[in-house]
């Protein structure tokens, strides 16, 4: 069996190396100076800005390219991908700053 992918349909995504998945797009990351939590702004104390959920101080900013599901600091990179029948198969790093 073979998957019939057009490369001409690739298109450019984000995705997640820690998460091996495709993700919507990376989110500024901050990281509490007081006890060390990582989280974005959803996840902060007031829903949106960058006070620690834990322990409600402003956190200094991580990463601006962090991923939104398993935090994780440097894992999102933009590459061309195909869709192929719902499953995203991953061609080549974009490598677009
Ligand atoms: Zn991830
Ligand atoms: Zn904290």
């Amino acid at each position: 069996m073979t998957m019939r992918i057009s490369l001409s349909d690739a298109q450019k995504v984000w995705f997640c190396a820690s998460c091996e998945e495709v993700i919507e797009g990376p989110v500024t990351l901050y990281e509490c100076g007081e006890c060390g939590t990582v989280f974005d702004r959803e996840n902060s104390a007031d829903g949106n800005s960058q006070k620690c959920p834990d322990c409600n101080k402003l956190a200094a900013k991580l990463t601006a390219h962090g991923c939104p599901d398993c935090q994780e600091e440097d894992g999102c990179k933009e590459v061309m991908a195909v869709d192929a029948d719902g499953e995203w198969v991953v061609i080549s790093d974009a490598t677009v700053k």
